[in-house]
């Protein structure tokens, strides 16, 4: 952004928390996730990385000074892969170090295959106040084929033991697999509405570079097929009072996820963790960094406060770009003073890309609301397209 820009008043901002290991990597998977294999055990490394996240917040401290956190997230990799005394630790650690606003969101991504009831006792009793489950279908043959280490058994046993000890709980689901048919996908979305959680996201299944499905790409539905499957997911969640808020996230009432909307509504994050990424704004420029991926790697590069691989200033160019890019998957799109708080830029700036958005019949502008349509929610990178320099 240009040097002489000012930033009156930063976003909200979030703490995102990396746990980098998985019992196995599944086939589509693009994050920073390494299979964990160690015969002496997950005790050390668990061990050794939470004093490192320690460390990496204290030394990110400067960088949020004074700020309050508003949510928290553990995402991975497989986050209960980690003991409750660990979760523990790291949270006592960070409420110690920075302060959090009261009854802030704090959730933690669980996978159905690592849970049991003792484990969730423990998240509850660190302070975690929302579970998100990686079920991503109850189909067995489903799961096989995502490389899955559940099943369909297991993914509705670890739901009845979340919603045990939470109130706020979150499946992951996806559709258009491998072979997936309509009615298949149908099944998968009306079983989980059978459990009434609170929030429910369907992801549409991409082959990502860099994962086995890449190199060997299975079979997928048509354009047309995954289409109606989107439309029909819309349908049955509507029927059973879930809003459709973000392009892929339906909640009941109140219970949309603050640490998610935070991103989306390009509000900042310190990302703290092996390959974790942080967006940050400061009263003359924002910044985006990112840690070293590799677990072994960022742990050794903490000690010498080196963790950061890069730090890059959004220049003015880009900025609208990244603010369309998070705002444009809210189905109520934002206000446009929103656009010019956030980011110093005046609404004016991209009058040629919304009127060509608008001539498309992708977004709509009404009092002072810019959002997108129903075509425009289908076409989101045809949308977002518009806005890239
Ligand atoms: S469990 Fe999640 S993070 Fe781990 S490999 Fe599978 S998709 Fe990736």
């Amino acid at each position: 952004m240009s040097q002489t820009s000012r930033l009156a008043i930063p976003p909200p901002l979030s703490l995102y928390i990396h746990i980098p290991w998985c019992v196995k990597k599944c086939p589509y998977c693009d994050f920073n996730s390494h299979e964990y294999k160690d015969s002496n055990g997950f005790a050390e490394i668990e061990s050794l990385y939470v004093d490192a996240l320690i460390k990496d917040l204290e030394y990110s401290l400067p960088k949020i000074w004074g700020r309050k956190i508003h949510s928290i997230f553990f995402g991975g990799g497989t986050p209960s892969l980690f003991s409750g005394k660990a979760i523990h630790k790291i949270l006592s650690q960070v409420r110690a170090l920075t302060p959090i606003i009261y009854g802030a969101e704090i959730t933690l991504e669980a996978n159905p295959g690592t849970i049991d009831s003792d484990h969730f006792e423990a998240y509850k009793e660190a302070g975690v106040t929302r579970v998100s489950l990686g079920i991503q279908s109850f189909n067995d043959g489903h799961l096989q084929s995502l490389g899955r280490i559940h099943n369909s058994n297991e993914a509705k046993k670890g739901i009845e033991i979340a919603m045990r000890h939470f109130d706020e709980v979150n499946l992951d689901l996806m559709y258009a697999l491998p072979n997936q048919t309509l009615n298949e996908a149908i099944d998968d979305v009306k079983t989980a509405t059978l459990f009434n959680t609170q929030h429910l996201s369907f992801y549409h299944l991409t082959i990502e570079p860099n994962t086995f499905f890449f190199k060997h790409p299975p079979s997928l539905p048509i354009d047309d097929v995954s289409a109606n499957m989107q439309e029909k997911i819309e349908d049955i969640l509507t029927q059973h009072s879930y809003q459709h808020y973000e392009t892929a996230a339906f909640a009941k009432p109140k219970s949309q996820c603050q640490h998610n909307l935070n991103y989306w509504q390009f509000g900042d994050y310190l990302g703290i963790g092996a390959g974790a990424h942080s967006k940050l704004t400061f009263y003359d420029q924002i910044t985006r960094e990112s840690r070293y991926k590799n677990p072994k790697q960022y742990m050794e590069k903490v000690t010498t406060q080196h963790m950061i691989e890069s730090e890059t200033i959004i220049q003015a160019s880009d900025l609208a770009f990244e603010f369309m890019m998070n705002h444009l998957r809210l189905i109520d799109g934002f206000l446009i003073k929103s656009f010019e708080e956030k980011t110093s830029l005046n609404i004016s700036t991209i009058d040629k890309e919304l009127k060509t958005a608008l001539d498309k019949k992708l977004i709509t502008i009404n009092h002072e609301i810019i959002k997108p349509t129903i075509l425009g929610q289908r076409f989101l990178n045809d949308l977002l397209g518009i806005f890239l320099k």
